[in-house]
């Protein structure tokens, strides 16, 4: 009996902390899957390069670094529905930044390609690289920067 209270409040304390499940690869186990050649066929050569191949935009490139517009920003790849526009925060890094992804869109995969170790943000239903989470976001609101790249998403105008 003790042993389950203890179970719960752990698992309470965790999820008030917000922590997030890492993970260590995003290749396989999501509901939209396609082959490559299928992937390349829907994609244009940038968007392939980014979201099936983890490439980056150059910084002050995307579409969407200054795009304040009100609406939602879905993935390029799926449709899967990210951000919306209120979580899109000005920042001098060069993508499109927000401090809040919608709820269960993105899995975090843990990312040491370039030896630093960075936190990948990717789509949780086709498994889409999207961009990397940062810690250094707003302190007012979440204190996450979701770095994001302007051709793995597609904003959809308010109506
Ligand atoms: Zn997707």
């Amino acid at each position: 009996m003790k042993k389950t209270l203890f179970l719960i409040l752990s698992i309470c304390s965790f999820a008030v902390a917000g922590a997030q499940e890492i993970k260590t690869s995003n290749t396989s186990g999501f509901e939209v899957e396609k082959t490559d050649a299928e992937w390349k066929k829907q994609l244009t050569p940038e968007q392939y390069e980014v979201l099936r191949n983890k490439g980056t935009e150059k910084p002050n490139t995307g579409a969407y670094v200054n795009n304040f517009e009100k609406g939602t920003y879905v993935c390029a790849a799926c449709g899967n529905l990210i951000f919306n526009s209120d979580a899109k925060f000005k920042s001098d890094c060069g993508w499109p930044t927000f401090d809040k992804a919608v709820k269960n869109s993105i899995i975090f995969v843990a990312d040491d390609s370039t030896g630093t170790v960075r936190t990948e943000a990717a789509c949780s239903r086709c498994g889409s690289h999207l961009g990397h989470v940062f810690d250094d976001g707003p302190a007012k609101t979440t204190g996450k920067r979701f770095c994001t790249n302007s051709v793995a998403i597609k904003f959809v105008a308010e109506k």
